[in-house]
């Protein structure tokens, strides 16, 4: 991580304020490394910056004038752990020098608000004005050359930051509210299933969101599902990982398995059962990759395999805990959170998934699970799990700059 050095000519830049970190006690410095760890992987496709870290304040500046600022903008919107972005200009530690740089770079802001007040945070205390003379030289001039604007410290439409800090001024304006959530990896990890449709990808978006790096698991069933079925899966896994991370996707060959269960499965188990060698085989590959928790996009009621005790009987297999993220959400609710992580379009392409291939016409909704255990006796799933897991296609999926 580069630290506060000598101070970079006058330029935009970036401040980020921490979340939910912030709240934590004698832990907070390992959420804080790897928050800054994720900040420094994210913005390495956009160009060379240098991040450090004051208080619950990230300062992020460009290195040279390569740098993409418009791309790593929009991809630390991405970064879980922050709760506010500004883009910001530093400027010399001046009071003139606040004013002309608040003029020059908020000036279409300024402009269009009909209300502001300016608040000053100073660090530096050898700066000859307390925060709040700055706040009033400043606001005062600011007045001055707006004259449409009001003063209004409460609600105002616009608040005008000014910072003085060690090596340089900064001005900015309202912040935008960043990711939220806990920085991606400081809850350990886990392995997700990852399907082709709308809730899964939801369900990776919203436990990352709470500081679980994922791997992720795809059941494939050539020639069943197409090649580009697999395709789209790894594409969902593309497109949310700017906000999961790097991952591995683990496409694991499912024919096999499927077409051993339409032999000897009655109809009415088929789902169910095909379910649990999911949940069993997810759980082999967590247990071997250091992942402590399953993901799946199950949501209550949506499917006859997604009732309680269907659920009941597919995690009995698991003795990890196994995480729902969308499980009390309305198909509406997930939609709305695929548009907003931009996983929407790609889901509801027409591709066939496993699931589908061989659906019961009757499915049993109010399994037991003593009657799936009878069914299964005999069966060698362990094997069967097995050499699913040693024949997985093993796909890394990087974030790239977007
Ligand atoms: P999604 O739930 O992602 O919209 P779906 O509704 O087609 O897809 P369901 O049949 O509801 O999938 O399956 C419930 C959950 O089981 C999925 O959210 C996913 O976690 C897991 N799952 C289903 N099919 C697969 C698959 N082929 N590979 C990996 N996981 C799967
Ligand atoms: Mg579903």
């Amino acid at each position: 991580m580069m630290t506060e050095k000598t101070p970079l000519p006058a330029q935009e830049m970036f401040l980020l304020k921490m979340g939910e970190i912030v709240l934590k006690g004698l832990n907070r410095k390992s959420f804080e490394q790897r928050l800054m760890g994720n900040l420094q992987r994210r913005l390495h496709p956009y160009g060379k910056f240098r991040a450090y870290s004051r208080q619950s304040t990230v300062y992020v500046e460009p290195m040279n004038d390569e740098c993409d600022l418009d791309g790593a903008w929009e991809g630390l919107k991405q970064v879980f752990g922050f709760s506010g972005l500004s883009r910001a200009r530093s400027c010399a530690k001046d009071k003139d020098a606040f004013v002309e740089t608040a003029k020059s770079y908020l000036n279409d802001r300024l402009l269009a608000a009909k209300s502001f007040k300016v608040e000053s945070r100073r660090s530096d205390k050898s700066f000859p004005m307390t925060s709040i003379q700055l706040s009033q030289y400043v606001g005062g001039l600011l007045a001055e050359a707006y004259p449409h604007l009001a003063v209004d410290v409460h609600h105002p439409e616009l608040t005008v930051y000014l910072e003085v800090r060690d090596f340089a001024g900064y001005v900015h304006a309202n912040p935008e509210p960043g990711a939220g959530g806990l920085p991606v990896g400081s809850g350990g990890k886990a392995v997700a299933l990852l399907s082709g449709g709308l809730d899964s990808p939801v369900a990776c978006y919203m436990m990352a969101k709470r500081g679980l790096a994922l791997d992720m698991v795809h059941f494939f069933s050539y020639p069943y599902t197409s090649m580009e079925a697999k395709e789209k899966v790894l594409e969902l896994a593309r497109l949310v990982s700017p906000y999961t991370g790097r991952c591995n996707v683990y496409v694991v060959p499912f024919t096999k398995i499927q077409e051993d269960l339409r032999r000897n499965c009655p109809e009415p188990y088929f789902t169910i059962a095909m379910r649990r060698y999911m949940m069993r085989i997810a759980q082999m590959i967590a247990k071997e990759t250091d992942a402590h928790a399953l993901v799946t996009g199950e949501s209550l009621g949506q499917v006859a395999s997604q009732t309680m005790d269907a659920m009941l009987v597919t995690g009995a297999v698991c003795d990890l805990p196994v995480f729902r993220p969308v499980i009390g959400m309305d198909k509406e609710e997930i939609v709305r959170i695929a548009r907003k992580i931009g996983t929407f379009e790609t889901s509801i392409l027409p591709y066939e998934d496993c699931c589908t291939v061989f659906t019961p016409r009757h499915p049993k909704t109010r399994p037991v699970l003593s009657e799936m255990l009878e069914i299964e006796e005999g069966y060698d799933y362990e094997a069967m799990c097995r050499e699913a897991v040693l024949n997985a296609e093993v796909v890394r999926i990087r974030p790239g700059a977007m």
